[in-house]
Parts: structure tokens; C-alpha cells; sequence
């Protein structure tokens, strides 16, 4: 017997030898010469004569077109003897190979996205960094790429590092020798699905349930460690975890945060999620300063191994990197995301219903800048297309299509079903390998649920009805009206811009000042230093604002302090004035009726998880 298996793994050896069926790639993070790192790749074995090598033109969660290819010049092909295979690019993303059932190895120099020179810089979240030294990001769909018809290769990695990096990433899949790290995956699309960032480490780890959570922080200032955020980050996660029913769906999950220093390449900050991390690109403040926002991207970021991530149509389960194929739910992809990273704050006390309402009525204000009467499938089937200007509304109006259903299904099971126990039974219908069909998705809920909630699709998510919000808020218990008069004390009328370099508010135009504002006593281009003795901290400005409309009451002191420059001299004055309400439009008015039946009671109970 022993003999048998001995001659059976000399045959599978030899094999192995004559037949590579992975893909082996090879950085060298030493060798990084302005800003151009080498990839080194040996080729699967290649069956045919000609074979077409692809970087992705798009990749998962951007929902846009970025050319992947474009940073990658200098490409060269191999056969065993080192000798060079003619190649001919065909596009921007796809070299084609001659002979290549002599393929050997694939070179070629990947230039960084962040600070390349393009129209349209890549999203910082799903691009590539290259800073000798300092840090690299591997995003890794900016690095390497796939052949025609091999995405479901193996992929190995290796990676040589300075010896002080450290690699952060959601991948389990790492050996280490020495200071080269090799990371492998399944195929192409979990590659993609991994980004790593490599810098002198800052990380904390701890446990979420049975989840091993990796927190990893790149600031080259020093302005926020991966201890300090973490805390934010546990709280939140304790609370999906609960939301989720208890455990988390992963067992290692990575936050890669790289806080950037100055101005934001592309103008943008956020996140991109994925199955086990997701990458963040925010600005360098203190951990204080970065809290609830890191908070709200965390939340949604992290429920999104919900969906798409465990419940998606083919379009993404076998994603085109080169002629993608968009699906039409991104009122759940997106949508629904936004929802749950919103509702987990009331349903784990950590808002409460009132202020929970106050933040739909901010997604309602959000989303009357778009196209309301677009049907949000059309929306996302071609949001690469001619919807790409309303593509942010699935923030908006995604996360309150969300909202209606979560209703409406916790209406039709006596408050037992909401939305986040559909999608639990849903992703036991799918999941990660598994795909829905696009045309599928609105049968199969309805089937799971009520023929009620197929005609709401129909109607409000099929085509661009304006949304029951009345009827819906009402089986809850909440009033909902539109464009009423509130009685509401502001800061007197007048119009503020940023001074950016004292970075504070100040008074641009005082056309529209009213008697509170006259009874301050303002000056132009005064500037704002604190309200009622709180100082205003540009971070928080828009929650400090709207505690102060909150807290005061028409008759009460109001005390503001204003830097004002005079003859060159500028000098804290302090203004004071009795608090004058005055009547405003409000866009949308969304409030707990306490008069109410106990049914809606007990259905708004259900809905927003109080006791
Ligand atoms: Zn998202």
C-alpha cells in the first residue's frame, strides 16, 4: 500500500510539473521605482494559440467604468526560454498573446491610481497606492488580472516586503516566510474581493461573536490609532451582530482604514465593501472628530455581507469584468444596506425613534434632488448609462424604499417579519455561491412573504410611483406630512460660507436677516466661535446647529460669540439676544403620533425594536 502511494504521488509530481493550473504572481514592495511597481507573473498552462489577458475595466461595488488596464504599461510576454511572444493590446484593459501555448511568464509595471494623471480619478477606496516606504495598497484588481475563460483559476500571490510591513487584509489564506508574504485564493473574483495594505502596522484585533475582527489603521500623521477607532467600531458591530440574529456570517473580517492627509485625490471619501474587509479612504482627524462618521460607513459597509455579498443576481455572482452586465436591484444591493445601517441604531437603542425620524426626514430632503418618477430598476439597470447622474439616490430613496417594506412586512406577520428576517431567509435560499435571477428576485420575496408586497414593487420600485409614506408611517404610529409650517428659532436669517482658512463659518450675506438676526446685532463676515458657550467644531457643526433648534425655545437667551475683524484687528465679540422663533417651510414633517391604537403601538414597537 505504502509503495502504491508513494507511485501515485511521483505521478501527480510529475503531473503538477508539466501542467501549472494557477496563476503565480510576484511583487516586489523593495523594488518600487517612482511610483511604478513590477508584477511578475507565471502563467497557468494555456490550451489554446491565442489567449487574451484582462484587467478589469470595472469591478465590484463602484458601479463605474475605471479601465484597470490603463495603469498597467511595459507589458511582455514569455515562453520557457525566456524568449519574448508577440503581443497586441486591443484595448485598454486586454493584450493578446501569440503562441501561447508556449506562455510562460507575463511582466509588466503597475503605475498607482490615486495620484495618476487621468480625468477621472479612480474612487480611493477601489484603487491602488503605491508610496515607496510609506504605504501600498493593493487593491489587487489593479495589479493582476485573469486570462479569457480562466477567472475560476487558483490565484497565489507573493509579496516581498520592507521587513517592517505588515500585510492587513481579510483573506485567512497567508503564508509567511521570512519577509515574503504568499496569499492564495479560489479564483479571480475572491482576489478581487481581498484587497491588502501593506505599511509599518498599526492594528488591533478583537472578537465579535465567534468573528475574529482585524482593525488596521494607516496615518501617516498619526492623527487617529486602530485602538481608538476600534471602540466606535465594537459598539456598532455588537449591535449588527445582534440585528444579524446573533452571530456574524464570517469568521475573520478586516477593517482597512487609510486616513489621508490634505485634500482627497478624487474629491471623495467613503468605503468599498467586501466578503471578509472593507477598505476606508477618510480624511486624517482625530479618532474623536472621525467617530460617527466612521460609525455610519462602518454600519453600512459591514451589513453589506448581506447583500450583495450573500444575496446577489448573476450579473454580480459571475461578474464581467470587462462588458459588465448591471442587475436591477440596487434598491436592495444599496438600498437596503443603507436602511439597515441606519435602523440598527434605533432597534439597538443607540438612537432613539425621534431621532431616528429625523434622519429619514434628512433621506426624504436628500432625495427630492432626483428624479422621483425613474423607476428605481431602471435606475439600476443602467446606472453606467444614462441614470449615472442619479445613481447617489440609492442612498436616499433606496434606503426609505427599504424603510416601506421593513413596514409593510412587519404589518402583514403581526410585527413578527421585518426586513432583516426576509433577508435572512433569503440568503438561506441563495448565498455567496449561489445567484438569483435578476427577473426572479420580486416573485421570490412575494412568494416568501404576500401577493401585497409584489404589487408594491410593481408599483414603487417597477416604475417611479411616488411612495405611500402616509398610509405606511400611519400602521406604525408616525404622522407624515409634507411641506407644512414650523415654528423654528435659526440663527437670524443670514447666509454662512466657510472661511477656509480659519476654517469657520461666517456671515456672506445678511439680505434675508430678521429680527432675531438684527437683534444679535450681526456684522457682515463676522464669524462664528461658539453658540450658548458650546464652541463650534467644523466636524460636528450640522448636529450642533441642529441642537441648538432643538433646545431652544422661543424667549430664551441666546449668547453667540463672533470673531470680528475691525481696522485690521480681529477680536471675539459677544452677541445677545432673546430667542425669536420664526415660521419656516419644512420640506417633510415626520413625527411619533402619541395618539395612536395599540396595535400601531405595539406594530411601532416591533418595527424600531422597542421594549
Ligand atoms: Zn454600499
Amino acid at each position: 500500500m505504502k509503495n502504491v502511494l508513494c507511485g501515485l504521488l511521483i505521478v501527480l509530481g510529475l503531473a503538477v510539473n508539466a501542467h501549472n493550473d494557477k496563476y503565480q504572481f510576484y511583487l516586489d514592495l523593495n523594488k518600487i521605482s517612482s511610483d511604478l511597481i513590477q508584477v511578475k507573473l507565471t502563467t497557468p498552462t494555456i490550451s489554446s494559440d491565442k489567449i487574451i489577458y484582462n484587467m478589469p475595466k470595472i469591478v465590484p461595488g463602484t458601479y463605474k467604468i475605471y479601465d484597470f488596464g490603463q495603469y498597467a504599461m511595459d507589458f511582455e510576454a514569455f515562453n520557457k526560454d525566456g524568449k519574448p511572444l508577440s503581443v497586441n493590446k486591443l484595448d485598454k484593459n486586454r493584450w493578446e498573446i501569440e503562441n501561447a501555448t508556449t506562455l510562460a511568464e507575463i511582466s509588466y509595471w503597475v503605475e498607482d491610481t490615486w495620484d495618476a494623471n487621468v480625468d477621472e480619478l479612480v474612487f480611493e477606496p477601489g484603487g491602488t497606492n503605491i508610496e515607496k516606504g510609506e504605504n501600498v495598497v493593493l487593491n489587487n484588481h489593479g495589479f493582476f488580472g485573469y486570462f479569457d475563460g480562466m477567472k475560476y483559476a487558483k490565484y497565489e500571490v507573493n509579496v516581498t516586503r520592507p521587513d517592517d510591513f505588515y500585510g492587513s487584509t481579510g483573506l485567512s489564506t497567508i503564508k509567511t516566510t521570512g519577509n515574503i508574504d504568499q496569499f492564495t485564493t479560489d479564483n479571480y473574483m475572491d482576489l478581487v474581493d481581498s484587497p491588502i495594505m501593506y505599511n509599518v502596522p498599526d492594528t488591533t484585533t478583537f472578537k465579535i461573536g465567534n468573528a475574529d475582527i482585524l482593525i488596521s489603521v494607516y496615518s501617516k500623521n498619526k492623527s487617529a490609532t486602530a485602538l481608538e477607532l476600534s471602540k466606535d467600531i465594537k459598539e456598532i458591530l455588537e449591535l449588527q451582530k445582534d440585528y444579524l440574529g446573533g452571530t456574524l456570517p464570517v469568521d475573520k473580517y478586516a477593517f482597512i482604514i487609510y486616513l489621508y492627509a490634505g485634500a482627497s485625490g478624487s474629491g471623495g471619501s467613503g468605503a468599498l465593501e467586501h466578503s471578509y474587509s472593507s477598505f476606508y479612504y477618510l480624511p486624517e482627524m482625530s479618532a474623536e472628530q472621525l467617530s460617527g462618521f466612521v460609525v455610519r460607513v462602518a454600519a453600512h459597509e459591514f451589513f453589506h455581507i448581506v447583500t450583495p455579498l450573500n444575496i446577489h443576481s448573476k450579473e454580480i455572482g459571475d461578474f464581467d469584468f470587462i462588458s459588465p452586465k448591471m442587475s436591477k436591484h440596487l434598491w436592495m444591493y444599496e438600498g437596503v444596506t443603507e436602511y439597515f445601517a441606519g435602523h440598527v441604531q434605533v432597534y439597538g437603542g443607540m438612537k432613539t425613534p425621534k431621532e431616528y425620524l429625523e434622519l429619514i426626514e434628512e433621506k426624504l430632503v436628500g432625495a427630492a434632488f432626483f428624479k422621483d418618477e425613474l423607476a428605481f430598476t431602471e435606475l439600476s439597470l443602467q446606472c453606467l448609462g444614462e441614470h449615472e447622474d442619479q445613481y447617489s439616490n440609492v442612498y436616499l430613496k433606496g434606503a426609505i424604499i427599504g424603510m416601506c417594506l421593513d413596514i409593510l412586512l412587519r404589518d402583514q406577520s403581526g410585527g413578527k417579519i421585518g426586513i432583516k428576517d426576509m433577508m435572512a431567509m433569503l440568503s438561506k435560499e441563495y448565498g455567496k455561491y449561489k445567484s438569483f435571477e435578476d427577473v426572479e428576485l420580486f416573485d421570490k420575496i412575494a412568494e416568501l412573504s404576500s401577493p401585497e408586497i409584489r404589487e408594491f414593487f410593481t408599483k414603487y420600485v417597477e416604475a417611479g410611483n411616488e411612495l405611500p409614506l402616509a398610509d405606511l408611517l400611519n400602521r406604525v404610529g408616525v404622522t407624515f406630512k409634507k411641506d407644512v409650517k414650523v415654528k423654528e428659532v435659526g440663527l437670524g436669517g443670514v447666509s454662512l460660507d466657510l472661511n477656509p482658512e480659519t476654517n469657520r463659518l461666517y456671515i456672506a450675506d445678511m439680505s434675508n436677516m430678521n429680527e432675531f438676526g438684527k437683534a444679535l446685532g450681526y456684522k457682515i463676515n463676522d464669524e462664528f466661535v461658539a453658540i450658548n458657550g458650546v464652541e463650534i467644531n467644523m466636524d460636528s457643526v450640522q448636529e450642533q446647529m441642529n441642537n441648538f433648534k432643538k433646545n431652544t425655545k422661543n424667549g430664551d437667551k441666546v449668547e453667540i460669540i463672533v470673531a470680528r475683524t475691525q481696522k485690521g484687528k480681529t477680536k471675539n465679540k459677544k452677541l445677545k439676544a432673546k430667542a425669536i422663533t420664526i415660521e419656516k417651510n419644512k420640506k417633510y414633517l415626520i413625527e411619533l403620533n402619541e395618539n395612536i391604537t395599540k396595535e400601531q403601538l405595539e406594530l411601532r414597537n416591533a418595527w424600531l425594536g422597542q421594549e
